[in-house]
């Protein structure tokens, strides 16, 4: 069974290249009936907060990444990294270093002076275990000196790293705390994960987890190194390039679909595939499809897809998520008036709306009361028609049984009994409904709206 994790460190937000590696891993166990687990990387205990914790749960629930089972604390896992230690140590693997700060300093001065590697190399790697001093000690591994090894990498291919580069990597600090590394590879092992997708930032830590789970007899991970995400200009995505921050994307009114998909994208690719839905996603994803050179982030793209997703999503889900956003973004709320509505109307706000911003504008009409305040361009196209065809289109409506093609039949014929356009008279009436110049049909924002709030707006603009 295939099992995956993101494994963030709780020092800040979401980050957006954060959001694609959970995406990937998320997408790669969903797609293969497999587990997506979460595991927080919180030893370093300086720079680890719960709120970033929490930042990072939101962001990954607002993206819908629902993971496996409980998340996991990293640094709780303590007492078992620290007896993987111990183990290498009992079996000769790893061995107790006495060297002081002070030591190893001279070690490198040394060697830089002589233009010799400044890897440390402890001398107590060799030294006889029954001579050892009592003082506090280091735990390292015992790294292989010669030879190489080879991350075999489903993105970067086979990357090979000389064995005398590798250090003997302390495991466990002389105060009895596992070093980081070591907590990942005992984690992920202790875990069943199977396929580590990450950013290729991480590639070699690889090579240095690989000597602890072949020290320990485990099977090595997939590894999958994915390129970070680069700014439209192909530099490291920055402040610069606009927000960094997943959620920052919820409060500017992006739907989550929409967001998966882009950032599904980036990096990976199906073919000629640009719009897909999340099952497509899972069918489709896969290690191959992901790219080598770093993807650019393009705001561009971003909007496109969540137009599409909008206008194909749920409307109850749809209202939902508008919802969300505006408590995200610090909006006022719907009442539960306007919420209801807003669904109702929603058939005809969620075509051609990017974001939600956009598509609330589009429900202006529906959300607003009484009296309806036209914007300059509604108010201009209010004063283009002669006065008095506000008032003399009422008796037809008030006939009108209330359907679509009654009051396309109504209007067309109004308009074509004035010799006006229907472009000419649509205008107006948009005005009169909205107060705004770009909405839906008129006929929509009738039938949203109902006879009786119709008529009122209409004679209320006719005045
Ligand atoms: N905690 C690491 C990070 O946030 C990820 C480590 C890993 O995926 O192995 O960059």
């Amino acid at each position: 069974q295939v099992v995956t994790r993101f494994a963030p460190s709780p020092t800040g937000f979401l980050h957006i290249g954060g959001a694609r590696t959970a995406l990937f891993n998320w997408l790669y166990a969903r797609g293969r009936g497999g587990k997506f687990l979460l595991r927080i990387e919180d030893t370093d205990r300086e720079r680890s907060t719960p709120e970033a914790t929490a930042a990072i749960l939101q962001g990954m629930e607002w993206l819908g990444l629902d993971h496996d089972g409980d998340v996991t604390s990293q640094f709780e896992g303590a007492a078992r990294h620290a007896e993987v230690a111990q183990q290498l140590l009992a079996e000769g693997k790893a061995y107790k270093c006495f060297a002081t700060q002070d030591e190893i300093a001279a070690f490198r001065e040394q060697a830089k002076a002589e233009g010799k590697s400044t890897l440390f190399r402890s001398p107590w790697r060799d030294a006889d275990p029954t001579s050892h001093p009592d003082a506090p000690f280091a735990i390292r591994i015992k790294a292989p000196q010669d030879g190489i090894t080879v991350i075999k990498d489903q993105v970067q291919g086979d990357v090979t790293i000389r064995n005398d580069q590798l250090d003997d990597m302390i495991l466990l600090r002389s105060d009895g705390t596992p070093v980081y590394m070591l907590a990942v590879v005992v984690d992920d092992h202790d875990m069943g994960v199977t396929h580590v997708i990450r950013g290729d930032d991480h590639l070699n830590n690889a090579a240095r987890q690989m000597m602890i789970y072949e020290a320990m007899g485990w099977n090595v991970p997939v590894w999958a190194h994915i390129p970070l995400i680069h700014g439209p200009d192909g530099k490291k995505l920055s402040k610069r390039h606009g927000a960094l921050g997943a959620q920052e994307y919820q409060a500017m009114g992006y739907p989550a679909a929409g967001m998966r998909n882009y950032l599904a994208r980036l990096g990976w690719s199906h073919g000629d595939d640009e719009f897909f839905t999340d099952s497509q996603a899972k069918e489709w994803f896969d290690l191959d499809g992901i790219g080598k050179s770093p993807a650019r982030f393009d705001l561009k793209k971003l909007e496109n897809l969540c137009g599409q997703h909008a206008a194909i999503s749920d409307d109850a889900a749809l209202r939902h998520e508008i919802e969300g956003y505006l408590a995200a973004a610090g909006l006022p709320l719907l009442t539960q008036t306007q919420s209801g509505d807003l669904e109702r109307a929603m058939y005809c706000l969620k075509d051609r709306a990017r974001t939600f911003p956009e598509l609330l504008e589009k429900a202006h009409f529906v959300l607003t009361e009484r009296p309806i305040v036209p914007d300059e361009k509604a108010a201009k196209a209010l004063a283009s028609v002669s006065d008095g065809i506000l008032e003399e289109l009422t008796p037809q409506l008030q006939n009108a049984s209330w359907s679509r093609s009654e009051l396309e039949e109504a209007l067309n014929s109004f308009a074509e009994a004035r010799g006006l356009k229907f472009g000419k008279l649509a205008g107006p009436l948009r005005a009169a409904l909205a107060g705004r110049a770009v909405t839906p049909s008129v006929f929509d924002m009738m039938l949203v709206l109902g006879q009786d709030e119709t008529l009122a707006r209409l004679s209320e603009a006719a005045k």
